[in-house]
């Protein structure tokens, strides 16, 4: 895939769809006799369930994981076979979509279980019980209620029964143990259902988190939650033309807010991606760096709507020049570092990458 020069735009991101199947292979791996899903929500993390569902597929992963009903419409014409479950909640609005794309709610309150019912059903959904991160889920008295009710399960005939850590990325947490604990117990209340608990982190983390199926979401993407244990390649190069190269004298100061002063004669490079297209603002406060041809370069003040600065005042000319593309995520500059500055998480800045780039796989 290409796009012609003129009608190039700014930046360009990449996805190394083969790294994208090996994090898959390595977290099946890693889960062992438990089933591997995928949690490809608000596109893929931004990645295009276009190019991410197909990948991994052929991977060999049959489950995917979304968070509202109109993204697994969009699961379901690229996965004609596979369980789609959707995790936001379900409400009677979206019960054709529900039947005409064979997708599986994921019920976590008495109002949505009774809703599905009356509804008519249709695929086996899955529950969430709530083990204590308190967002979605059946409290532990509403799943032991339900629990004592067989004809209401039998009704319901739930393929999955599953809950969600809200601290896996930090093992030591003591909550994770309790998550671990309430939940072996909430999924013994409902024997022969297929069990589910771990996301990228808890899987990796924590085996016995993994249960009968796990459902990695950031990990497939590049990056590991525990920062270093899980062996994951990355997965996005987000690189950003140079339109322009400029000499500036010391003392004078660049961008919005006199953010930078040059302190030597210096040159500065601008590339045409900015926070309008996910890049953070922040990053220039924050002393980020880019990096091009293996080499790091400080980002030169403020990123602006669709610009940041470079300095690029030790580097060759023939290099930083008009046209050149400079890495802003990649191989030099990892997603976790760039997250780290821009005081966030990678899911963060992977799912707010805008829609003006040129997209492109390998
Ligand atoms: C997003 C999500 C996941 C995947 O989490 P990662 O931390 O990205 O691995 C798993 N389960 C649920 C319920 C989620 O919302």
């Amino acid at each position: 895939m290409s796009t012609p020069l003129q009608s190039a735009p700014g930046g360009r991101l990449t996805i190394d769809l083969a790294a994208l199947a090996a994090n898959w292979r390595t977290l099946a791996a890693i889960s062992g006799p438990a089933e591997t899903a995928a949690a490809v929500k608000a596109d893929a993390y931004g990645l295009c369930v276009d190019v991410a569902v197909p990948t991994l597929l052929a991977a060999g992963c049959r489950t995917f994981f979304v968070a509202l009903a109109a993204e697994g419409v969009r699961v379901r014409a690229l996965a004609p076979a596979a369980d789609i479950y959707v995790l936001g909640g379900y409400t009677g609005q979206t019960a054709p979509l529900y039947r005409a794309h064979r997708l599986r709610p994921v019920l976590g309150s008495p109002g949505e279980i009774t809703d599905w019912l009356a509804d008519g059903a249709g695929e086996p959904p899955a529950l969430h019980i709530d083990s204590g991160i308190n967002r979605l889920g059946l409290s532990l008295d509403e799943a032991q209620a339900l629990a004592a009710n067989p004809a209401l399960v039998a009704a319901l005939a739930p393929a999955l029964v599953m809950s969600h850590f809200a601290c896996a990325d930090t093992p030591d947490h003591p909550l994770n143990a309790v998550q671990i604990a309430r939940f072996a117990a909430l999924r013994a209340l409902f024997p022969g259902v297929p069990a589910s608990l771990a996301n990228s982190a808890g899987l990796a983390a924590f085996p016995e988190s993994r249960h009968d199926l796990t459902r990695p979401g950031i990990a497939l993407y590049g990056s590991d939650p525990l920062g270093g244990r899980i062996p994951v390649r990355p997965v996005v190069t987000l690189e950003a033309r140079i339109i322009q190269v400029r000499d500036v004298a010391p003392g004078e100061s660049v961008g919005y807010g006199a953010g930078f002063i040059a302190a030597r004669p210096s040159r500065i490079a601008i590339v045409s991606v900015g926070y309008a297209d996910g890049y953070p603002r922040i990053l220039g406060v924050n002393g980020a760096f880019a990096a091009i041809e293996g080499r790091r370069i400080p980002l030169a003040g403020r990123v602006s709507m669709d610009l940041t600065a470079l300095d690029v005042t030790d580097i060759p000319p023939s290099v930083a020049t008009r046209g050149a593309y400079v890495e802003l995520i990649g191989p030099t500059i990892p997603l976790d570092e760039i997250a780290a500055r821009a005081s966030t998480i990678p899911y963060e800045i992977l799912t707010a990458l805008g829609p003006r780039y040129e997209r492109l796989t390998v």
